[in-house]
């Protein structure tokens, strides 16, 4: 089925505020999940609706936080995101890095105790909608979903990272990807009978790559909501050895080095630790030259010959921005059972959901 996303905005910003966030929280909250719904990033959009509820409730996560400064050395700052909504502590955090960029050059934040900050790719973009270069190293604790290469028990989470760089036609180069080889929502899809997985995307007990969900769900009915903890294997690392590298880094730069915690056993709640360094693009030369150049050079990247004939190369960012263009016309995809639990959530609340199509 497919929802038109004004409405679903309007519908899912109504469900916070009944749950207890500020009208401008919620809006946030809405434009954010459905942002990332639009963008094709399914497993971090409005699906995610029932579980930040769920949260909220159980005061895992907190309603209109501010972000705290822990520590400000002028060009490293330490902030603590309180455990508020990523949506509100986010954006924050992320504001502050890029004014803090624009005044010294560079800024690198340590953001900890942030609630799910959703879509990285989002703050990247917000950085390079202010003409700035960013980095994002992002970890997960309380979520132990990865084997590290060469392991078969979990001992990592699907830690993204997202790079941004501004481009003068205002449509920026995004790269933004967890470093697991699917996210955990995807599994969940292919446990409900969706999409199947790739055959390497989880690692069993014995050490061999498989693409079974019950590896990471264990054999409960998929029509109960499955538990992770219930399964015996692991998602695995992107890339071998370098993903997996990648996603220590990730916890060692977003859960040490910010005081936020690595992932481990024994978290009451899953929060993100994110560092992030902000460069101001105009302190490396003219606007004008790096410009030039960076078209100069996409172009030339997206000239190599398709693999596939009439799939020509893409640029990181490009695949987010053609599903946006297309699902704000036809509407945000959702599955049915996805689309019921947000519906259930919301009678919950007292909420009547729009009707959606098909
Ligand atoms: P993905 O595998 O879809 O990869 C996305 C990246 O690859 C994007 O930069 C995209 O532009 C690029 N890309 C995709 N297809 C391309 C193509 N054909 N050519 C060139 N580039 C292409 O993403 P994912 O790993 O499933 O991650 C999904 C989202 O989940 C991300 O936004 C990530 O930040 C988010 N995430 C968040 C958390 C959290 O705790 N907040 C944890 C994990 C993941």
């Amino acid at each position: 089925m497919r929802i038109n996303a004004p409405e679903l905005t309007d519908f899912v910003e109504q469900m916070f505020v009944a749950a207890g966030s500020s009208a401008a929280e919620s809006r946030r909250i809405a434009e954010n999940l459905v942002d990332a719904s639009l963008r094709g990033h399914d497993s971090h959009g409005i699906i995610r609706v029932p579980r930040y509820i769920s949260w909220l409730r159980d005061a895992k996560l907190l309603a209109d936080q501010e972000i705290s400064v822990v520590n400000d050395t002028g060009s490293i700052v330490v902030l603590d995101g309180n455990f508020g909504f990523g949506q509100t502590v986010g954006p924050q955090a992320v504001q502050f890095g890029i004014d803090r960029a624009a005044e010294t050059g560079v800024c690198v934040t340590g953001l900890r105790h942030a609630g799910h900050l959703g879509r990285i790719g989002a703050w990247a973009e917000m950085a390079a909608g202010a003409g700035q270069v960013s980095l994002h190293f992002v970890n997960v604790a309380g979520s132990v979903l990865v084997a590290p290469f060469g392991g078969v028990e979990r001992r990592m989470s699907t830690n993204p990272v997202a790079i941004g760089m501004p481009s003068p036609d205002g449509n920026p180069v995004i790269l933004d990807f967890a470093t697991s080889v699917v996210a955990e929502g995807k599994v969940l899809v292919a446990a409900k009978g969706g999409k199947p997985l790739p055959d390497d995307a989880l690692i069993g007990p014995d050490g061999r790559p498989s693409g079974d969900p019950r590896l990471l769900y264990g054999d409960n009915d998929p029509a109960v909501t499955p538990d992770r903890k219930d399964g015996e294997g692991a998602l695995r690392a992107v890339g071998d050895h370098k993903g997996s590298g990648l996603a220590l880094m990730c916890e060692l730069l977003a859960g040490a080095l910010t005081g936020s915690g690595c992932t481990g056993p024994g978290y009451s709640r899953i929060y993100n630790g994110m560092l992030s360094i902000y460069m101001a693009a105009d302190r490396f030369g003219s606007d004008d030259a790096i410009s030039s150049e960076l078209s100069r050079y996409i172009s030339y990247f997206k000239s190599a010959r398709p693999a596939t004939a009439g799939q020509n190369v893409l640029v990181p960012g490009e695949p987010e921005r053609n599903n946006r263009a297309e699902r704000l016309e036809a509407g945000v995809p959702l599955p049915d059972d996805a689309w019921d639990a947000i519906v259930d959530t919301a009678a919950g609340l007292g909420i009547q959901a729009p009707e959606a199509d098909g």
